[in-house]
């Protein structure tokens, strides 16, 4: 039986991040891609141009249909938007017997805003709570936790201030830091370091949604937590590394490598 994975996330209509990279890493890893679309955005290598939030009810109703009929593997959130949309995925991913990884998207790469400020606070207490890993980057991390990270030191600060609103693992993308991409995976008792060379390439639009469904992709396969972020970590630098130039501004990270 091939794996099914689910993402939770919205539609980049360049089709670099989003929805659209969630489902080329799931078919790049061999797993049956599947998608509850939360949001549209109007988006290219600039920049987002705008964004539409579905209603809760074809959020709602998207997911029944998958996982009343096919099932899914694993689970994977992305773009969630408002207060609203958190709460109802959070209710949903609660009452499915799959992991879910939770990539908390806050503020595209360019700055545009994919998540309104009032619903952070159910990002903390009811999303968060349901997560078998969560994927913050440093932005995120200061957003939820008020915690700064400026070395890497602080990242084992960072990942225990997230911990504390309880998934059971969280994986602190330490990518923003200066020198190797270094990512810290803890659970409270074990810490696996993850530590990458830095390309010199902008072309990274889409790296957070590539790495939480490579993640989504391994655990759906049956892998560890530390097993499919390991995996995970090696598919996204792949992936960086052979990003391409597109549009005008920053291009996607490339599934074909
Ligand atoms: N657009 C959508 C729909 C997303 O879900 C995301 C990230 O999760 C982005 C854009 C931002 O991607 P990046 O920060 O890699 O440019």
């Amino acid at each position: 039986m091939i794996p099914g994975v689910l993402a939770v996330a919205g539609s980049d209509s360049g089709g670099g991040a989003g929805i659209q990279a969630d489902l080329k890493t799931m078919l790049a890893l061999g797993v049956h891609g599947m998608s509850v679309i939360t949001a549209v955005t109007a988006q290219n290598s600039l920049g987002v141009q705008g964004a539409w939030e579905l209603p809760v009810e074809a959020v709602r109703a998207q997911y029944r249909s998958v996982v009343d009929d096919i099932g899914v593997q694993a689970v994977k959130t992305g773009m969630l938007a408002s207060a609203e949309l958190v709460e109802t995925v959070a209710e949903l991913i609660g009452g499915t017997d799959a992991p879910a990884v939770v990539d908390p998207v806050g503020v595209s790469k360019h700055g545009d805003s994919l998540l309104a400020a009032s619903a952070l606070d159910s990002v903390r207490t009811k999303l968060l709570p349901v997560a078998t890993v969560a994927t913050p980057n440093l932005d995120e991390v200061a957003q939820i936790t008020g915690v700064h990270v400026e070395s890497e030191e602080q990242l084992r600060e960072a990942a225990a201030a997230v911990l504390a609103y309880g998934p059971r693992w969280v994986l602190i993308k330490g990518g923003h830091l200066p020198g190797d991409a270094v990512d810290l995976l803890t659970d409270g008792s074990q810490e696996h370091w993850l530590r990458a060379p830095r390309y010199d390439n902008r072309h990274t639009h889409g790296t957070g949604c590539t790495l939480a469904s490579a993640i989504a992709s391994g655990l759906a396969k049956g892998l560890s937590v530390p097993e499919a972020v390991a995996a995970a970590k090696e598919y996204v630098t792949g992936a960086i590394e052979a990003g391409f130039a597109l549009g005008e501004g920053i291009g996607p990270v490339d599934h074909g490598w």
